[in-house]
């Protein structure tokens, strides 16, 4: 658990239709913000607030790498809701083959 506060909402998503504004994550609503790196308070490409049930998307990435990343936020609001216990390399692994199947397959 992290005890920082977010940073203040620049913009919201839904920039382009794969980037939904909310999201639900095993019941919780989330808000998915994309913005420029200073405005989520790092450089991260994106940042999952467990707490505030807010995902940040860095706005300077390309669209493919923005839903590659809300992929990976994802991943890592389930493993924290559920306490599943992956780590960094991991999620990016699963990253990397959900995007994929999801894309080829124009579930996503
Ligand atoms: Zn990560």
């Amino acid at each position: 658990m992290n005890d920082r506060k977010p940073p203040k909402i620049i913009s919201q998503g839904g920039i382009k239709m794969k980037i939904p504004q909310k999201i639900n994550i095993l019941g919780r609503i989330y808000t998915i913000i994309c913005c420029d790196p200073d405005d989520q308070g790092n450089d991260n490409l994106g940042t999952h607030w467990l707490r505030y049930t807010k995902i940040y998307i860095n706005n300077q990435q390309d669209q493919q790498a923005k839903e590659s990343c809300l992929i990976h936020e994802i991943i890592h609001a389930i493993n924290g809701l559920l306490d599943i216990g992956l780590k960094e390399p991991q999620t990016r692994r699963l990253e990397a083959g959900l995007y994929q199947v999801l894309t080829e397959n124009k579930l996503f």
